[in-house]
Order: C-alpha cells, then structure tokens, then sequence
C-alpha cells in the first residue's frame, strides 16, 4: 500500500461486527469482534486495514497518509443501519397527541379520518420541493445520529401519480446526500379515503397499476405491505406480494404488529427478507421465520409512542434462532424521531436485549435487513469504510446515558461527513 486516505486511530474499544457470514442470531448476536486499541485504514471509501493499531501501523508501514483522524481514545462502531423508515412524506401530527393522552388507539384515529391518512392528505398537498426539503432535514438529523444507510418507503401517495412522486424524492435525496439509501414501494400502506370500503378494488389498483409503473421507473427495490386487520388481509398482502416478487421486487412485510393474523407465517411463506414490528407474532410464525430465513426487524419507539405496554419478544426470537434488528419506524404518526441512540436505549430496557444484541441489531442483521450485508454493516477489509466515532469508551455508555446524542464524527465512504456532531458534508 502506497497511499492510504484515511487513517483512523487511537481508537479505544473498536467495535468491527467482523463475524460469520448471514444474519446473526442465538449467541451471535453478543459477539461484536471488540478491538482495544484499534484503528481503520481506508483507500478509496473502503477499509483496506482494521484491527489492533500496531497491526494496522505494521499493514500500511511506509504508506502515504493522507489525513490522519484521531478518535481520542474513545468508542467506534460501524455506521449504524436504518432498515425501516417512513422518511419522505408531508406534516406532522403532534394535534394527535392530546387524542392519545384521552386514550383513542391508532386503529381508532385512522377509522376517524386522522393517523395515517392526515400525512396522506398533507403528502399529496405537498411539492416535490418541499417534500425534498423536509425529508433532507430528517436524513440529516439520522445521519448525526450515526446512521449511515437508511431504507426509504413511500405509501403516503397511495395513487399511481403520489407514490412515483415520493419516490422521486428519495432518488432526489440520493444524488446528493452521503447517505446510502434504500428505496422501497409500499402502496399498500393505507386504503386511501377514495377507496373507502372497497379495499379490493385498490389492491387491484396496486398490483395492476402501481406495482407495473413502479417497476418501469426503476425507483424502488422492495415492496412493503402493512398486513394488518382493518388495512390489507393475509389474503391481499400475500396477492400483492405475489405480484410484486413476479416482477422482480425483493420483499418485506409489516406484519403482526396489533393483531396475530399470520403476517410472521406470510412472510416466511413468500420468503420476505424480513418482517417487520411482529408484536403480537406467533411462536409458529417466528419458528417459520427462522426456517426461512426471514430478519426480524423490531421496532421499540413505535410502541414506546404508542404507550403500548406490550413489546415485541425479542428475547424469543434470539432463543428461536430468529435474527434480530432494530429500526427508528420514522414516521409522523406512531414513531416520530430519527434518532437510534434512543432506539439503543428502548432495545434494552423495553425489549431485554444487551447492549452487544443491540448494536449487532443496529449494524449487521440491519444490513442483512435490507440486503446490504456485503457492503456495511461491519468493519472489515473491502466493506465500505461507513464508522462512527462517539463520545464515550465503550458500548454499554450508549444506551445507558439517554435522550443525548453522543456522536461526534461520522465517516460515510472514507469521507468525514460529521463533524462535532453536525453535518459536514459537501
Ligand atoms: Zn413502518
């Protein structure tokens, strides 16, 4: 190695994930491949060294340096890794506050007109421009909370028309943000005021219409369903699905997160990448799961918010054999916050998992989430060089100390595009 772009070092508790190949569960998912004293070399936006820093040194001796970055003897872990986000999409709902403190559930905000279908109503309002402008501000806000590649869905338009310009939104943000993102179409998210009551007819919508346009702009790669009672059945998220895997779409399904329809047993059936939220997830569902090889993407802020006292068993799946990550939900109704730190935090207190379970289901099992594990997710040489730098020395302090944002530099691609906590990025 005759030149090296970037060295980082003086590292004290180097987190790399470096491990066994495939989501990780059962014991696994505490391995984190912990470093003392370690470093990362980079070339090209990609790690060509990491370890302990005297085998980095001895790895790149005689090199050219071209910037060196000095962690200050404190903790470094991949880039962290959003698998689920509602990222684009127009206002917010805080008036919806005072109805949950009198006690109305979602399902009963949404039957009201209100939840999911005011941000449908204020997304279809929007401008390109302004949706761009609002979901910037989020992008950034995440990746000063450390995350490096988020999954984008859409599903505020629901009409062939909005959905195609939420995601011309995100393919907007992407030419120009550091973050990676991952574009994903879910216009199955709601059944739009306009198809009150004939739920079927949108599906067709959806699988003859949305779905084939979708696909001919090349805008999205997975396709989201939200099988739920009261929203789309067992039997019309697996018609969507169907269609949707014909043309050439990877999947994913929210499923089981109020009611046990069998949305954990649909996504292994179709062999989804994962399945999302699963609170109410059968032991026959998550066995399923774990045959199929489905990730189990958890969701701790969404039920915090919705003051649910009920958790996702986290713990199960880990014992099942299911792997496990871990997802902001950022959306303007039952999770609005962009930060994983708390997400860290609500993992361990909420669902029981150690801070090493978390970080793993922060970085790797996020990554597999979302079909990105050969990329990022883990320190390790020909990975992109994705880490982040926080201030503390160890794991345990994230998690612990909450409601702050520890972090301090974020390097995406070998480039620092955090700065003292702010974005620094051209
Ligand atoms: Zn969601």
């Amino acid at each position: 190695m005759s030149q090296i772009d970037l060295l980082v070092h003086n590292i004290k508790a180097l987190v790399t994930m470096a491990g066994p190949a495939g989501a990780r569960s059962g014991a696994e998912m505490k391995e984190i491949g912990l470093v003392q004293d370690g470093a990362v070399a980079v070339v090209d936006g990609r790690i060509v060294a990491v370890g302990r820093e005297e085998d980095v040194q001895k790895q790149i001796q005689g090199a050219d340096i071209s910037t060196e970055w000095d962690a200050k003897g404190k903790l470094v872990t991949p880039g962290l890794v959003e698998p689920h986000t509602h990222l684009v999409h127009g206002g917010s709902r805080e008036h919806e506050l005072s109805l949950k403190l009198n006690g109305a559930s979602y399902l009963e905000i949404l039957e009201k007109g209100g939840g999911i279908l005011s941000t449908v109503r204020a997304t279809r309002a929007a401008t390109e421009e302004e949706l761009f402008v609002k979901a910037k501000k989020s992008l950034d806000q995440m990746l000063q909370f450390g995350a490096t590649t988020v999954e984008a869905k859409s599903g505020y338009g629901l009409s062939v028309k909005e959905e195609l310009k939420q995601l011309r939104v995100t393919s907007a943000l992407q030419k120009l943000h550091p973050v990676d993102l991952v574009s994903t179409f879910m216009g199955a998210h709601a059944v739009p005021t306009e198809y009150k009551g004939r739920t079927d007819e949108y599906v067709a919508l959806v699988i003859n219409e949305m779905l084939p346009e979708v696909k001919r702009s090349g805008l999205a790669e997975f396709c989201d369903v939200f099988c739920e009672h009261g929203v789309f059945s067992v039997e019309q998220s697996r018609a969507i699905m169907q269609a949707a895997r014909k043309l050439g779409f990877r999947l994913k399904l929210h499923a089981d997160e109020i009611e046990p329809l069998g949305g954990a047993e649909l996504a292994a059936e179709l062999g989804c990448i994962s399945a999302e939220h699963l609170l109410a997830a059968s032991d026959e569902g998550l066995l399923a799961m774990k045959e199929a090889g489905v990730v189990a993407v958890c969701l701790p802020a969404t039920s915090f918010n919705l003051r649910l006292s009920k958790h996702a068993r986290a713990r199960k799946m880990i014992e099942l054999g299911v792997p496990v990550a871990l997802s902001t939900d950022y959306n303007p109704g039952s999770s609005p916050t962009e930060s994983l730190q708390l997400v860290m935090t609500l993992g361990c207190l909420n669902l029981g998992l150690t801070p090493e379970e978390v970080l793993t289901a922060m970085t790797i099992n996020a990554a597999h989430a979302i079909g990105r594990a050969e990329q990022v997710g883990s320190l390790e040489v020909g990975k992109q060089a994705d880490l982040v730098i926080y201030d503390a020395d160890n794991l345990a302090y994230l998690p612990y100390h909450f409601g702050i944002n520890h972090v301090k530099t974020v390097v995406k691609n070998g480039q620092i595009v955090v700065q003292d906590g702010k974005v620094a990025y051209e």
